[in-house]
C-alpha cells in the first residue's frame, strides 16, 4: 500500500498533522505504538492557553498565534474546551509586581486584537476574602482573567477521530521498527498485533514527542539527530480543595504553577526537571511533589492535605538543547526535514496543544514539495470536534 503520509505518534500533534492531510485530500496512515494521546498529551496542564508568561521572553508570535488558536478551538469543540475565570495574587515582594502583571494582561488583550474572552479585571479588595482562603498577607492586588480548560486526552481523540472520518488509516498499536528512504519515497517497518508489516509513503512524519531521538534512530540512511532536552513537568492531583482557579508565583524560585480545579479534582502543577533515559519512565519525584505541596501550602495555609490521596503524573517536554533553564527556553515547535527541496522525512518536536493546528498546517507546508496535487476536501478551522468513545 502507497500512503502519501505515514504519521509516526497519536499524541495531540500526530492527529493534528493526520487530521489537516486527510482534510488536505491526502491519504494518510496514523502509526501509535499504545494508544492516542498515551505520551505527553495526556499530561500537560490541560490547558488551551495564550501563554501569559511567554510575553516575559517576547514570545509575542507564539501567545498571538495561540491566542487565535484558543478562540478557534473554543468555537470548534466547545464540549472540550472551556473558558474558565484565573486569578493572579500579587504580594509585596513578588517578582512581578501589580504594574507588571497589569501590562502583560493588557498586551495579552491586545495581542488577542480585544478579543472579549482576553479582557481582565483588577478585583476590589472586598473579594479577596472570597477566594478560598487565599493568604491575605501583604496580598497587593488579585487579578481576573480568562484561559480555555480542556480534557487533553479527550481533545487528541476527538482530532484523530476527525482524521479517520476524512479518510486516514490507523494502525493502534502499531509500533514504528524502521524505515528506508531515498529520493522516490520511503518504505516503513511497523509492528502491529498481526506482526511485522510494510508500507511505502511518499512522506514520513515523526511526531513521536520525547521518542523522537528513537525514531530517528530507526532511519536508513543516518539522519541528523536533533540537540534537544527531554524536560519532565509533573502535577500532582489532590481532593477538591479549591473552587478557584489561580495562577501562581511559587515562592521557592519566582515559576509560574497553575492550581487548578479538575474533573472534581484539584490539579497542581508544574515542574521542571531534566529527564534522562526511557520516556516511559518519567515519573513525579519526592522533591517535585514537595515543591508543589509548598506552593500550595504558602498560598492557603489553612488548607489540610490528606497525603493518602496524592497522586501525580508526569509529561516531558521536547526542547532545544541550551544552558538557559527550561523555564525560559522557547515553546515554539521545532521541525527538522532532511531535505528542503525534496522532503521526505520530517520531525515535530515540542510546541504546544493549544496550537497543534497551527503546526499541522506549518508541517504540511514544509514536505508540499514531495506531494502530489489534490483536491481540499475540508477545512480543519471549521470542522466540529466532540468527544469520542475510544475503544
Ligand atoms: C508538563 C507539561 C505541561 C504542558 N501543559 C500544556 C498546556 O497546558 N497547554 C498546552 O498548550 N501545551 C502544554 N504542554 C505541551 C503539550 O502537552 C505538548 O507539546 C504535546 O502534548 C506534545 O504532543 P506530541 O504529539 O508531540 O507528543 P506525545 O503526546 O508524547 O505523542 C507522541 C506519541 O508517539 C507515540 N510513539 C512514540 N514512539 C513510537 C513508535 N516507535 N511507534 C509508534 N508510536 C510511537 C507515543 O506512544 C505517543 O503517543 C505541556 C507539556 C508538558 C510536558
Amino acid at each position: 500500500m502507497k500512503y502519501d503520509l505515514v504519521v509516526i505518534g497519536a499524541g495531540i500533534q500526530g492527529a493534528g498533522v493526520a487530521q489537516a492531510a486527510a482534510a488536505a485530500g491526502y491519504t494518510v496512515l496514523v502509526l501509535e505504538q499504545s494508544s492516542p494521546a498515551a505520551g505527553t498529551s495526556s499530561k500537560s496542564s490541560k490547558l488551551i492557553h495564550g501563554g501569559l508568561r511567554y510575553l516575559e521572553s517576547c514570545q509575542f508570535g507564539l501567545v498571538r498565534e495561540s491566542l487565535r488558536e484558543r478562540a478557534i478551538l473554543l468555537r470548534l469543540a466547545p464540549d472540550l474546551v472551556k473558558l474558565q475565570s484565573l486569578h493572579i495574587p500579587v504580594y509585596k515582594n513578588a517578582k512581578r509586581s501589580p504594574c507588571t502583571i497589569r501590562a502583560g494582561l493588557s498586551l495579552y488583550s491586545l495581542l488577542s486584537g480585544f478579543d472579549s474572552n482576553a479582557m481582565f479585571r483588577s478585583l476590589p479588595k472586598s473579594q479577596w476574602g472570597n477566594l478560598d482562603d487565599l493568604k491575605q498577607d501583604d496580598l497587593e492586588a488579585v487579578f481576573r482573567y480568562s484561559e480555555a480548560q480542556t480534557d487533553d486526552a479527550a481533545l487528541t481523540r476527538a482530532v484523530l477521530h476527525s482524521a479517520m472520518e476524512l479518510g486516514a488509516d490507523c494502525e493502534i498499536p502499531g509500533h514504528f521498527v524502521k524505515a528506508h528512504i531515498n529520493s522516490q519515497s520511503c518504505l516503513v517497518e511497523f509492528e502491529s498485533e498481526y506482526g511485522f508489516k510494510t508500507v511505502s509513503c511518499r512522506v514520513l512524519v515523526n511526531c513521536a514527542g520525547p521518542w523522537v531521538s528513537d525514531v530517528i534512530s530507526g532511519i536508513e540512511p543516518d539522519m541528523y539527530l536533533p540537540k534537544v532536552d527531554l524536560v519532565q513537568g509533573s502535577h500532582l492531583i489532590l481532593p477538591p480543595l479549591l473552587r478557584n482557579y489561580f495562577y501562581l508565583e511559587a515562592p521557592q524560585d519566582k515559576r509560574a504553577v497553575f492550581a487548578l480545579p479538575w474533573q472534581g479534582k484539584l490539579m497542581i502543577g508544574t515542574t521542571e526537571k531534566m529527564h534522562y533515559g526511557a520516556p516511559e519512565k518519567a515519573q513525579c519525584s519526592i522533591e517535585e511533589r514537595d515543591y508543589l505541596l509548598g506552593v500550595l501550602q504558602y498560598y492557603f495555609p489553612q488548607l489540610s492535605i490528606d497525603m493518602n490521596h496524592v497522586d501525580s503524573f508526569a509529561g516531558l517536554r521536547v526542547l532545544p538543547r541550551s544552558d538557559k533553564s527550561a523555564f525560559s527556553r522557547t515553546r515554539e515547535v521545532l521541525f527538522e526535514v532532511d531535505n528542503e527541496a525534496r522532503p521526505r522525512f520530517i520531525s515535530v518536536m515540542g510546541g504546544k496543544l493549544t496550537t497543534y493546528r497551527a503546526t499541522a498546517l506549518m508541517a504540511l507546508a514544509k514536505v508540499k514539495a514531495s506531494l502530489p496535487t489534490k483536491e481540499r476536501i475540508a477545512d480543519t478551522s471549521q470542522i466540529p470536534l466532540s468527544p469520542v468513545d475510544w475503544h
